[in-house]
């Protein structure tokens, strides 16, 4: 796969300041497909500088002009979308279908989104005798994860770009090259030097350079809540604002009324999608008593049929971290009815698609975050004990709800403490604001919401 050996900053690739590199690992079949730099504090605070340097300039772009360079942003992704979904499917090893579909559909119709919000967003507003300006933030050090690597690096650099801030991205280390494809993406369309910078690196070293700078005037952060809780710490410190997008154990609230089969068969292809590496998958299946077996029997069914289809967890560690999590599950006297097991490759990290019955409300599987192929299903009395059980956890990200009546859905749904909620299955909305309640996190993205996230406002009195 082809590779940069430098950093992408103030509008060119320059040298890393260190010789250092990290090796990019395709997980489907364990071969190293490219390495990049890794960076240290000193090409981070290259990147702040060129990014404070071009501020200025930038946020006095009219919001047409930045609309335009998003749009030709959006246009050359467009233009080099296989090579996208090829080089997502190198380096995380989702199918290359599911690349093509989600991992390039979605960051493609987002940039799209932030071109047209840029052009028609009121930046301006009267309030009384008040004039209110929504003026951009400044630099923003964004740091993403792996599991959706595009998808995520859009979501917060063209949100930021259409508000008028400049960028320093951060990517996970297991998934570098595509964000070097979009730093190549960004340079083609035209954006301007300095306005958007890529330092690839480590969490601990360069992640944590970027979210220290002082010269920082926002984190943005997506992946794990204990990283994330740092995150917040450091910038509290400095009172720098943060944006974060945590982990879930979102809720797939099957009531009684609902049809059963394809609530429970469209339940399982949401926890099995991207091997289960999705922070809003609906990971615990809530169902009513009287219909728990036939949906236990479902599950494990529609489970099994998804074996051949699924791809690899992102590494070894991944792996080793949610088959210890199955063990758990069992240890705790969950009833194991598909899966359990990696699954029988002779190269990769595979988890085969797993399903739990007899999960209850206290047991770690049904707690915590695993992020890998692996469905609990819970048993629910009544509405109430649902909404119980829907709630009681740290998180609130996402969750879904099934009814006859979508009425009698949404209702349940206006009751759940969560950002996000599926009716009926509901469909992506790359307008729909995203982000979580609780320890899911602070702020949202996508939308106009994501693009308020990167605008402080003033008000001026006549
Ligand atoms: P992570 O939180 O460690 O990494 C996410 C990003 O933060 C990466 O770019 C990483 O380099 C960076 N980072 C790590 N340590 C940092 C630090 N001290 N300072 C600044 N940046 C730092 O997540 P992970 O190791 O990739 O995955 C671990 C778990 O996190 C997963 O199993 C899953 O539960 C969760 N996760 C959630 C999401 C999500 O979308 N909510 C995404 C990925 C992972």
């Amino acid at each position: 796969m082809k590779a940069h050996d430098g950093m992408y900053i103030d509008g060119a690739w320059r040298p890393a300041t260190s010789g250092d590199v990290i090796e990019v690992v395709n997980p489907a079949d364990e071969q190293v497909i490219g390495q990049v730099p890794a960076g240290t504090a000193a090409d981070v605070d290259t990147a702040v500088r060129a990014a404070r340097a071009a501020f200025p300039g930038w946020a006095a772009t009219p919001p047409a002009e930045r609309a335009a360079r998003l749009a030709a942003l959006r246009d050359v992704l467009v233009a080099r979308k296989d090579e996208i979904a090829e080089t997502v499917t190198a380096e995380l090893g989702s199918p290359l279908k599911f690349s093509e579909a989600v991992q390039t559909g979605a960051p493609i119709g987002v940039a799209g989104s932030y071109a047209e919000l840029a052009a028609t967003y009121a930046f301006e507003e009267r309030v009384g005798n008040s004039t209110v300006y929504l003026e951009p933030l400044g630099v923003v050090g964004a740091i993403t994860p792996w599991n959706y690597p595009l998808h995520q690096i859009v979501a917060k650099v063209a949100a930021a770009l259409a508000a008028g801030c400049t960028v320093v991205l951060k990517p996970a280390e297991d998934t570098p090259l595509v964000a070097q494809l979009f730093a190549e993406a960004a340079h083609e369309a035209g954006v301007p030097a300095g306005v958007f910078n890529l330092v690839t690196g480590l969490g601990p070293v360069a992640g944590q350079a970027l979210a220290e700078h002082p010269d920082v005037d926002l984190v943005s952060f997506t992946g794990s809540t204990a990283v994330g809780r740092q995150i917040a710490a450091v910038a509290g410190a400095a009172i720098k604002k943060v944006a974060l997008e945590l982990g879930g154990k979102s809720a797939n609230v099957i009531l009684p009324s609902a049809d059963l089969a394809k609530a429970v068969n469209v339940g399982v292809a949401n926890v099995m999608s991207n091997s289960g590496q999705t922070c809003s998958a609906w990971t615990r299946m809530l169902v009513h008593r009287d219909q728990y077996d036939e949906a236990v029997e479902l599950a494990a069914t529609a489970a099994a049929k998804y074996g051949e289809r699924i791809g690899p967890v992102v590494s070894a560690k991944q792996q080793a971290r949610v088959l210890g999590y199955i063990e758990k599950g069992v240890a705790e006297g969950a009833r194991l009815v598909a899966g359990g097991t990696e699954a029988p490759r002779e190269q990769g990290w595979y988890v085969s698609p797993t399903v739990f019955a007899d999960v209850t409300p206290e047991m770690t599987i049904a707690q915590e975050e695993i992020f890998g192929p692996v469905l609990s299903i819970l048993r629910y009395d009544d509405e109430e004990d649902a909404l119980r059980i829907a709630n009681g956890t740290v998180y609130g990200l996402a969750g879904a709800v099934w009814a006859g009546e979508e009425a009698e859905a949404v209702a349940f749904a206006r009751r759940m403490d969560t950002g996000q909620v599926d009716i009926n299955g509901g469909r992506f909305n790359v307008r729909a604001p995203f982000g979580g309640y609780k320890q899911s996190g602070v702020g949202r993205e996508l939308g106009t919401h994501g693009l308020a996230e990167y605008l402080q406002t003033k008000s001026l009195q006549f």
